[in-house]
């Protein structure tokens, strides 16, 4: 969940002049989210430049961004080649080879991806035809200029008429709970911006992890939709707080400070950061050597 800090608790909303249009801060999920898992890797990615060198490519975003992107494809083609048999071939033209410990370690994840996409598509039906299919939606609040790219919005039949609802793959080792699909706030604020772009309701977010073939589903009320909007707002009036002290000559080191945990490990600027110095060092393969055991 964002967290407020006291200082931008005490910070007035944004001052301007009178009558002057007052600056709104450009954001994606990913932006928000990463301020909120560590205010200092948000500055390594968004603030300081020439940005600190990152680590190598990890393979289980290798694994994820091919996976994706054969989905995205699998809609790409004509109706009727929306079939399994399709999937190795749209699977290999885009396959990321980026991370793997070897070839052998970079075949399995292959084929274990192969055999996700398979039962996946099995349970589409193919002329189903998206709002969106890794669809950019975009909008505005009072603070936020928001845009972010869905894995998929579909159109599905309401009580009230046709509904948009957001869809979003994962491939990560950990089944999901409805629990994530609430927490989420990228996909609220998915929901909030595809209401609005297809001027329809979206309530409904669904999160359709490939390796377990589980969905897990929240139904958000336009209050709850409202509550993690609000949430987004306060994590960017942070933001903006902390860009404005730097500017006026405050400490970046303070303003941005580090949260050491367990994302450590796992982020991309450990080896500049002084708390991820003292993280061990995980394996640009570790997230996927799990495929390599049968139960895997
Ligand atoms: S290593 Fe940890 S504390 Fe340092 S920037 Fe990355 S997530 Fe933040």
């Amino acid at each position: 969940m964002p967290r407020t800090s006291p200082r931008s608790a005490a910070v007035p909303e944004q001052l301007g002049f009178a009558g002057m249009p007052e600056r709104l801060f450009v954001c994606t999920p990913s932006k928000l989210g990463t301020f909120t898992d560590c205010p200092r890797r948000y500055r390594y990615t968004y603030v300081d430049r020439p940005a600190p060198p990152k680590g190598p490519p990890w393979a289980h975003n290798s694994l994820g961004a091919s996976v994706h992107t054969a989905l995205k494809n699998w809609y790409a083609v004509p109706s009727d080649r929306r079939v399994a048999e399709s999937l190795p071939t749209l699977l290999k033209s885009t396959w990321v080879r980026e991370g793997y410990r070897d070839v052998e370690q970079e075949r399995i994840a292959y084929r274990r991806s192969l055999a996700w996409l398979e039962t996946y598509v099995r349970g589409l039906d193919p002329l189903d035809e998206p709002l969106g299919v890794e669809r950019v939606v975009a909008t505005k609040t009072a603070v936020l200029a928001f845009n972010g790219r869905a894995d998929r919005i579909d159109s599905r039949p309401g009580e009230q008429g046709p509904e948009a609802v957001i869809v979003d793959y994962k491939t990560g080792r950990s089944g999901l709970d409805a629990d994530d699909a609430r927490g989420s706030q990228a996909l609220a604020l998915y929901a909030y911006a595809a209401q609005r772009v297809f001027r329809r309701p979206c309530h409904r977010v669904e999160l359709h992890h490939l390796p377990t073939g589980t969905t897990a589903v929240h139904e958000h009320t336009d209050e709850s939709l409202a509550r993690q909007v609000a949430r987004a707002e306060d994590t960017a009036r942070d933001i903006m707080a902390a860009e404005k002290a730097v500017a006026s000559g405050a400490d970046p080191d303070v303003e941005f400070p580090t949260r050491p945990g367990s994302l450590c490990g796992w982020c991309d600027f450990r080896r500049s950061c002084p708390a991820g110095q003292e993280v061990a060092a995980k394996e640009p393969w570790s997230a996927v050597e799990h495929l390599e055991r049968p139960s895997g």
